[in-house]
């Protein structure tokens, strides 16, 4: 017998199963590693735990009523930060209603990503009544810079570091991932999927301007006895205020702001030329043109304006470049490098301006500034008030609190708003802008305030309102600090209008341009559990909204007008395809 023999431990073989993960998780980690901060999106089938993944990840996930308010917000997000904002829908009419988000960001310019869950598109393809078919992808194509379709796992981080690149390059615009269901379900071993990411190089390349190009813009701003600069919301957007406000003020040159540029320089700085749009129109000899657009809104270019005028026009875009009418100076390129090269050659250079051009716009500007303030106090009635009168409240209030993003949008709403309020900062405007749309609010007051932590007022007309007003809810679910001030007149335009039938099956139906002068817009404040008033006097008014801003909480004000304040298409009557019928009383 020897000594007992003892069995050799045995370390227990644990089967080996790698890690997995999936599609929807490959996506999260995807857009987490370009540092996109925040998700605005509504859920459903098939990207409910795709928005669960962000979150996990820590990415910001704001849950909307409408999926084309969250496609606002993105666009704001877009337009405030200069990185693309990122918006997330479901198949079919959640992808549709997005994608009008989507459309109006490319075509004013905002860089944003809207990722949808998409049907098998091998099915789609085969008309095989998947759920929610539709190809989504070429739906999209037309209406944005780029589009992508996802069909694999393996395809997802390169498609969004691809749609970065897209959103935010040359012109910024709107771009779209087709997201489909087989590649968000997709499992793999999390270190095959860790092997996919990359760490993609120059996201955002500027593009330099020609030498010859700046040195004749140069040249012809010089020479110019009654220059002007016109500035767009391209040069707000991209953050070049220093070099703006240089060059401005350096060379003594008038500026006319467009209406997201207000406050790019200030709106009643010394050579803010605001009021005299129609003298700089019809008497400027040179009109430097700073990311804006020669179009609708500016008359093309014609018509109104000196007709022996030469244009400077700085864009990104070369196909901008003689839309409508000739450029004699263009300066294509990033407008950094653009004003830079321009300040560069005219550096130590006099300009030929004629200096009765500015003392004859700073006289003009008094005298209308005299007139303008009249009609905002004089000639507005107390109660019922009408949009001036509630402007008389809310421009002071707005004026001192500088840092607050203004939004709005809606008819006479919109136009007499931004006549009336001053701003004296940089991208804290923002409005329907080119397209001119009203249901921008919610979203845009969201993608604001989420994106750069600042206080948000939005003034929306009660038809504007209407478009996007159930993502109130939004503001209030995430403790957003939103004021939302609905000028209430009961109507698109206003609530006067008279259905003109004599049949007796619709002759008792609302006008078309009717809608609710008694609805009490604040009770909404009340269905979310927020700060809420009712009023009906510029007094009211001023106390609520002061209240409101100073609370930095969601709150909602109806302010009460009179049935006729407000006419017809605001300023842009003239665009009507037929002379005005007066259907009012
Ligand atoms: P507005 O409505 O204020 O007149 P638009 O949207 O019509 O402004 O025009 C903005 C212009 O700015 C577009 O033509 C766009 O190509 C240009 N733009 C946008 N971003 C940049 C940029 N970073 N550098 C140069 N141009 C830009
Ligand atoms: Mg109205």
């Amino acid at each position: 017998m020897g000594t007992p023999t003892t069995t050799p431990a045995v370390t227990p073989q644990t089967p080996h199963f790698p890690e997995q993960v999936t599609g929807m998780y490959i996506l999260a980690e995807a857009l987490k590693r370009l540092e996109i901060p925040t998700v605005y999106g509504l859920v459903g089938i098939p990207v409910t735990e795709a928005a669960y993944a962000m979150q996990k990840v820590g990415i910001k996930f704001v849950g909307f009523r409408f999926e084309q308010q969250a496609g606002m917000a993105a666009a704001t997000h877009g337009y405030l930060t200069k990185t693309p904002g990122v918006l997330l829908t479901v198949s079919s009419l959640g992808f549709m209603n997005g994608l009008t988000a989507t459309a109006n960001a490319t075509v004013n310019c905002y860089p944003m990503i809207q990722i949808s869950g998409a049907s098998d598109p091998t099915m789609v393809d085969m008309k095989m009544g998947t759920y929610e078919e539709l190809d989504q992808l070429n739906t999209a194509r037309p209406l944005v810079k780029a589009a992508f379709r996802c069909s694999h796992a393996k395809d997802i981080p390169s498609a969004v570091a691809r749609a970065y690149r897209a959103a935010v390059s040359g012109r910024p615009g709107g771009v779209y991932i087709d997201m489909t269901t087989p590649a968000l379900a997709e499992i793999m071993n999390r270190e095959d999927a860790e092997k996919l990411f990359y760490q993609p190089v120059d996201l955002y390349s500027p593009v330099s301007p020609n030498a010859d190009a700046v040195q004749r813009a140069a040249e012809t701003l010089l020479s110019a006895k009654r220059p002007a600069i016109l500035l767009g919301k391209g040069a707000a957007y991209a953050q070049v205020d220093d070099k703006i406000k240089k060059l401005i003020e350096t060379y003594n040159i008038p500026y006319l702001p467009m209406s997201m540029a207000k406050g790019l320089m200030p709106d009643n700085g010394p050579l803010s030329a605001l009021s005299c749009r129609s003298t700089i129109m019809k008497e400027a000899d040179v009109v430097m043109v700073i990311g804006a657009r020669l179009n609708w809104m500016l008359s093309f270019g014609k018509g109104k304006w000196n007709p022996a005028i030469k244009f400077i026009q700085l864009d990104v875009e070369p196909q901008e470049i003689d839309v409508n009418v000739p450029i004699a100076a263009p300066v294509v390129g990033d407008m950094g490098q653009s004003l830079d090269a321009i300040l560069a050659a005219m550096d130590g250079k006099k300009m030929q301006a004629d200096p009765a051009w500015v003392t004859s716009l700073q006289a003009e500007t008094k005298a209308k500034n005299v007139k303008f303030s009249e009609r905002l106090t004089a000639a507005a009635p107390l109660s019922p008030m009408n949009h001036w009168s509630a402007l008389s409240a809310i421009k002071p209030i707005i004026e001192a609190n500088p840092d607050v993003i203004l939004v709005n949008e809606g008819a006479n709403t919109l136009d007499d708003t931004r006549d009336a309020i001053d701003m004296s900062l940089p991208r804290h405007r923002v409005d329907c802008a080119t397209w001119a749309i009203m249901g921008m609010g919610m979203g845009s007051a969201i993608g604001a305030a989420v994106s750069t932590g600042k206080q948000v007022v939005a003034v929306e007309g009660d038809s504007a309102f209407g478009f996007s007003g159930m993502d109130f809810a939004t503001i209030c679910r995430f403790k957003l600090p939103v004021t939302v001030v609905v000028l209430n007149n009961g109507g698109i335009y206003n609530n006067i209008g008279v259905n003109p039938s004599t049949d007796p099956r619709v002759e008792s139906d609302p006008a078309p341009t009717t809608l609710d002068l008694q609805a009490r817009y604040d009770k909404m404040g009340e269905v979310f559990g927020v700060a809420n008033y009712y009023v009906t006097t510029p007094d009211e008014l001023s106390k609520a909204l002061t209240e409101a801003i100073a609370s930095k909480k969601p709150a909602i004000i109806d302010v009460q007008l009179a049935a006729d304040a407000g006419k017809e298409s605001g300023h842009i009557g003239y665009l009507n395809p037929t002379p005005l019928i007066d259907y009012t009383v």
